[in-house]
């Protein structure tokens, strides 16, 4: 249905923020779902951060996905944190509620449902996350908070593997950059949340000699959606799962916070985001 002046309203806040795959997938879930709502993209620098959420959220907008570089000042303005974006540290969802801004991180979740939705199941297993920043984070407690019997970390900066062990995960194996692949014939998923594979950047490269069978390699990065980590894995026969679902993932506790209802499980999303991908390139 077109908007009315009655539409319910909410958004993605970032810079930059053009590059936004939200408002494609929440229009598409909005005229999926039939309801009176818009979703619109928002532009603001760290400075006019909080003031821009605060004017929104008075002109009645009901809530905002928050991408880089705000996620952890997201925190600061918030009125409420939840116990998830607490821990990790970082905040991708506000909302307004009787006046108050409440603070939430779905990446954990939208990780770990991607993985569900892959057929992969993260209770009992052990896992080795590439990466200490915000991806990492949020992926460690998510699994975690999955039930993963364990999570090692390996890092090039040692001291930000260190601090993501000590906030999340106290009994966690730390691995040096070049010892990365040392643990892949041991894990049962190896998760790439850094920013390696990403377009513009150096590929992720591991040593995927020891890697068990049945290893399930899990890439954040959804641009490419084959990067040279998946490539590889899948080339040696093991399940690769690209960030993409992620992303899908993520979004659809924010549509039901903004919206009220349930973001529809419309087969095609997937596909409106990889043409959408593929005309970016
Ligand atoms: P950060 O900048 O916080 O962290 C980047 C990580 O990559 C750090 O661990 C950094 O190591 C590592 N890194 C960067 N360059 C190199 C290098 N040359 N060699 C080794 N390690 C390197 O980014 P985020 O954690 O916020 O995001 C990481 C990725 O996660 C993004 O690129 C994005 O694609 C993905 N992502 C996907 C989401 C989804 O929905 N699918 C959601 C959020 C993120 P160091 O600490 O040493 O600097």
């Amino acid at each position: 249905m077109r908007p009315t002046g009655a539409a319910l309203t909410a958004g993605v806040i970032g810079q930059p923020i053009a590059h936004s795959l939200s408002p494609l997938m929440m229009s598409a879930w909005i005229e999926a779902a039939g309801i009176n709502a818009v979703y619109t993209p928002y532009i603001a620098t760290p400075h006019m951060f909080a003031p821009v959420v605060s004017a929104l959220f008075r002109a009645g907008l009901k809530g905002l996905n928050v991408t880089l570089p705000h996620k952890t000042d997201a925190l600061m303005i918030a009125n409420r944190i939840s116990d998830a974006a607490d821990k990790i540290g970082a905040a991708n969802l506000l909302t307004s509620v009787d006046g108050e801004i409440h603070a939430d991180n779905t990446d954990a979740y939208g990780f770990i449902s991607s993985l569900r939705k892959a057929g992969v199941e993260p209770a009992g297993r052990s896992v080795l996350v590439l990466g200490a920043g915000g991806a990492s984070r949020a992926v460690t407690y998510g699994l975690l908070d999955a039930g993963a019997s364990d999570v090692a970390i390996a890092n090039r900066s040692l001291d930000k593997a260190r601090e993501i062990a000590r906030d999340l995960a106290p009994n966690s194996e730390i691995l040096s950059w070049d010892d990365r692949s040392r643990l892949l014939g041991e894990v049962d998923i190896v998760v790439n949340a850094t920013s390696l594979g990403l377009k513009g950047q150096i590929p992720l490269e591991m040593d995927w000699s020891q890697a068990g069978e049945n290893l399930v390699a899990v890439d954040t990065v959804y641009t490419p959606l084959e990067t040279r980590f998946l490539a590889d894995a899948r080339a040696r026969g093991l399940l690769g799962i690209d960030g993409l679902g992620m992303l899908i993932e993520q979004g659809k506790p924010s549509f039901q916070a903004f919206f009220g209802c349930a973001a529809p499980e419309q087969a095609d999303i997937r596909l409106l985001l990889v043409q959408a991908l593929e005309s970016h390139e």
